[in-house]
């Protein structure tokens, strides 16, 4: 359990100067009277808060704003060079790895492939070498290195930092944060699960810009969801809110790798390209199709191959009504599509609108937004950074959250 820490000067000293620090890392760059507006500080307080922030190289005056008459002012800028943050994606066959400043932009990136169900071990190693040749490649020390954010497949216990299982990268009880911070004690280690993360990305680069409510739904080789309440991702009870692909959508249907029967996750992915392929392969003789991965069998389809467009088309029809089930449940300001099977949102995706579009909201003329994510692929290293920077940077209300910038 997190402790909140007794009132304080000194605690509200330090949440003032976090106030300051986000408004300007969020907003930069940006004027003093406009920082003044937004946290309502004296003059005195938020000058000594500046200067502060200044004599640690956490923000600098830049030039001057356009005039509006009157004296010109300076703007403050943040150092998004104040340190350097590592962000890992770690996927079935491979890692992506990212070296980026405070402000999650990517300076450098690489990836790294590895055998199907390697030990956590090999790949906590393999982090450590690619981490150091990033560092080493963009003249960076170790001692740059702030956070490191890591995104895995599977349920994830952020608290403790730990993988606590993910089926498709065969790990049980991994303490990838603890293997990480004997290798590198001075940053602060971070872990959630990929959709998580890639979430963090669309909340500051995406959809949240407009959005404070969403459900961000990614597709293709399986099926994610996160959601995104008052603007913070919604955990449940043990970490584990959005396990969309395993509510159940057929009884008694295709078994799932998850024990359950009749999984979304069958029907809504790659998966029932497979399972339903394999059923239909015979009745079409004709098929281009060999394997049924999701890239493939929307290529086929995009040609016209029969057996392609019926899998796509038995696909969008399984989306749609898990789609509509997330607006029913969810009343969200909007869903966003993304993920790699999103690249072929022109298959799938006006079936999937016309199916979820008919839900218990659209009765009374309220309407939900379905969109393609706007975002690149890129997004979900962003997104692991932001995970490592937006803990950095959070006001330390929690005891356990002492150490901060
Ligand atoms: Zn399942």
């Amino acid at each position: 359990m997190r402790v909140l820490r007794n009132g304080s000067k000194e605690l509200i000293k330090e949440i003032n100067r976090f106030k300051v620090l986000n408004i300007v890392r969020h907003q930069h760059p940006i004027s003093r009277s406009e920082i003044t507006k937004q946290c309502d500080l004296g003059v005195s307080t938020l000058s000594y808060i500046m200067e502060d922030l200044k004599n640690q190289g956490l923000i600098y005056e830049v030039g001057e704003s356009s005039s509006t008459g009157g004296r010109r002012a300076k703007l403050i800028e943040f150092n998004k060079d104040f340190g350097s943050t590592i962000s890992v994606k770690i996927e079935e066959t491979q890692i992506l790895v990212a070296l980026t400043n405070m402000d999650a932009e990517i300076l450098s990136n690489r990836s790294v492939p590895f055998q199907k169900s390697t030990s956590p071990e090999v790949v906590v190693d393999m982090i450590e070498t690619t981490l150091k040749q990033l560092l080493t490649e963009n003249n960076k020390e170790i001692t740059d290195l702030l956070g490191i954010g890591i995104l895995s497949s599977g349920l994830v216990n952020r608290h403790e930092g730990s993988v606590i299982r993910s089926s498709m990268l065969g790990w049980k009880n991994v303490s990838i944060t603890d293997m990480l911070k004997i290798k590198f004690p001075n940053a602060q280690i971070f872990v959630d699960n990929n959709i998580n993360g890639y979430t963090l990305a669309e909340l500051e680069k995406g959809e949240g810009q407009e959005n404070n409510n969403f459900l961000v739904v990614s597709i293709g080789a399986g099926l994610g969801l996160s959601v995104v309440i008052d603007r913070k991702i919604y955990y449940g009870s043990t970490g584990g809110a959005g396990e969309f692909g395993h509510t159940s959508i057929v009884v008694d249907g295709y078994d799932c790798h998850c024990g359950q029967q009749g999984c979304l996750e069958m029907y809504a992915s790659e998966f029932y390209f497979h399972n339903k392929g394999e059923e239909l392969m015979h009745a079409y003789p004709e098929t281009i199709l060999n394997t049924f991965q999701f890239s493939e069998v929307a290529e086929a389809a995009s040609e016209g191959d029969p057996l392609a467009k019926e899998l796509m088309h038995g696909m969008a029809k399984y989306l749609g009504h898990g789609v509509r089930n997330l607006i029913n449940t969810f009343n969200p300001d909007k869903i966003v599509i993304a993920g790699e099977g999103s690249k072929y949102h022109h298959q799938f995706l006006d079936k999937v609108k016309r199916i979820a579009n008919e839900n218990f909201f659209e009765k009374v003329g309220i309407k939900t937004d379905l969109v393609i994510t706007r975002l690149e692929d890129d997004a979900w290293l962003t997104g692991g950074a932001l995970l490592a920077i937006n803990h950095i940077f959070q006001e330390p209300i929690y005891e356990q959250m002492k150490a901060g910038v």
